[in-house]
């Protein structure tokens, strides 16, 4: 049995007086160690709220280490507090921990899931084993920590409002004092090269709610209409007043994109049946229109229905809000990249990702960055590589340096400042 990674332990005097080795040296020192969690984690994926072995295994990783920890009630997460040696605020560092209900395809000599059906696709082993790292190599700088540090292990991001739930039992309030800035770190297994980290002020990522809709008619022969409610053509007209909504309720360059993803209604070509179904996903990029368009599609399927003299169930289910990024934190991770990894390893969005996150709900609450990382694999091309979700999306083990000392980096570097974020 691997034996489970003791607190990663770095050696030497960082403790003492000025630090001339770098946080990027020192996570280079603990690359064996991270390879190996990210490894563990790998192999046995888990799903939702519930990561028992997950935790077991952050835990035991973070053993030794000088925080102050507490377990969630709800969900299985982790919420460890680093004490500064100087009093000052808080900042808030973030890592996911779940993975998703797929099985993964094998390839070569990668660490592959044990668990038939799920499935680490989204690299959330890799945030989990980063925010791990960055917790030791900020306990070994605790002399140089001007305020306090929140390390936010959480379950349950794909869909089940982890970050909430979270935030619920008080993760924001972990030091006693609100965080003044909030990090995380996305892998993307395609698109961005290895070890570019890539964001934008603004909206980064989208926010994704989903309505669920029955039209209720009357059945009857198809050659008398007219003695039935067919509600064929009625759900037919809401699905295109949805498209229509799209251009001439919102603003095209504050896009809004609707999709019915399914459709279902009837059994042949005589009968009219007596309802129809379907569901749709509806994205948006700002909170003005995530705000606006529950009641604007709650309003136009009601009006049609009516219109037509049907009945109709709608069911809408929010989802995760807009993730929007604070414009002087996502300068100060810019600058901080810059200055520490290099000119080219930062790279601006030019827009925003039209999947959804629940970070949102942190960076709702406090100035936020949420920042993505290239770890496609070296023997593939970033261009055409597959992406995060698939079976066969794989990740590069070769970032969780960077991006364990990025995180710390942040934190620390962000402490050393009062008030808002310095470059702004
Ligand atoms: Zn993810």
């Amino acid at each position: 049995m691997d034996k489970a990674p003791r607190a990663f332990i770095l050696q030497g005097d960082r403790k003492l007086g000025v630090h001339i080795v770098s946080l990027r040296d020192d996570a280079s020192a603990l690359q064996d160690d991270l390879v190996r969690l990210r490894h563990d984690l790998h192999r046995e994926p888990e799903l939702g709220l519930s990561l028992p072995r997950t935790q077991e295994r952050v835990l035991t990783a973070l053993q030794g280490l000088p925080l102050e920890i507490s377990l969630g009630e709800r969900l299985s997460s982790i919420t460890a507090v680093l004490r500064g040696s100087q009093p000052g605020p808080t900042v808030l560092l973030r890592g996911d921990m779940d993975a998703l209900p797929l099985t993964e395809s094998p390839d070569g000599d990668r660490p592959v899931s044990q668990a038939e059906g799920r499935m680490h696709a989204c690299g959330h082993d890799l945030h989990t084993t980063m925010l791990a790292g960055a917790a030791t190599l900020l306990s070994g700088r605790r002399d140089s920590l001007k305020g306090d540090v929140v390390f936010m292990f959480q379950p349950g991001e794909e869909g089940h409002h982890g970050a909430k739930i979270m935030i619920e039992e008080g993760v924001l309030d972990a030091t006693g004092s609100r965080p003044v800035a909030a990090y995380a770190l996305h892998v993307v297994s395609s698109l961005l090269a290895r070890g570019r980290f890539l964001s934008r002020p603004g909206p980064m990522m989208a926010a994704a709610d989903t309505v669920h809709v029955t039209v209720r008619g009357l059945g009857g022969h198809a050659a008398v209409p007219y003695r039935a409610k067919d509600p064929i053509p009625v759900a037919c007209e809401m699905v295109t007043a949805m498209q229509t909504m799209v251009t001439r309720a919102f603003d095209v360059f504050d896009p809004v994109v609707v999709t019915v993803g399914s459709f279902h209604a009837g059994t042949v070509d005589n009968i009219i049946p007596d309802q129809a179904r379907f569901d749709a996903t509806l994205r948006t990029f700002s909170e003005a229109n995530h705000a606006a368009i529950e009641e604007r599609v709650v309003g136009l399927i009601r009006g049609i229905a009516a219109a037509h003299g049907l009945e109709v169930e709608i069911e809408y289910r929010p989802g995760y809000p807009v993730t929007v990024n604070d414009a002087a934190e996502v300068e100060f991770v810019a600058g901080t990249v810059r200055e520490v990894y290099g000119e080219e390893r930062y790279l601006p969005s030019p827009q925003p990702f039209t999947g959804a996150e629940d970070f949102s709900f942190v960076s709702g609450e406090v100035p936020g960055a949420f920042v993505a990382l290239g770890a496609c694999p070296a023997d593939r091309d970033p261009a055409n590589a597959p992406y995060n979700h698939a079976p066969d999306a794989a990740f590069d083990d070769s970032v969780l340096g960077d991006g364990a000392s990025l995180l710390a980096e942040l934190a620390l570097r962000r402490l050393a400042t009062t008030g808002p974020a310095p470059d702004a």
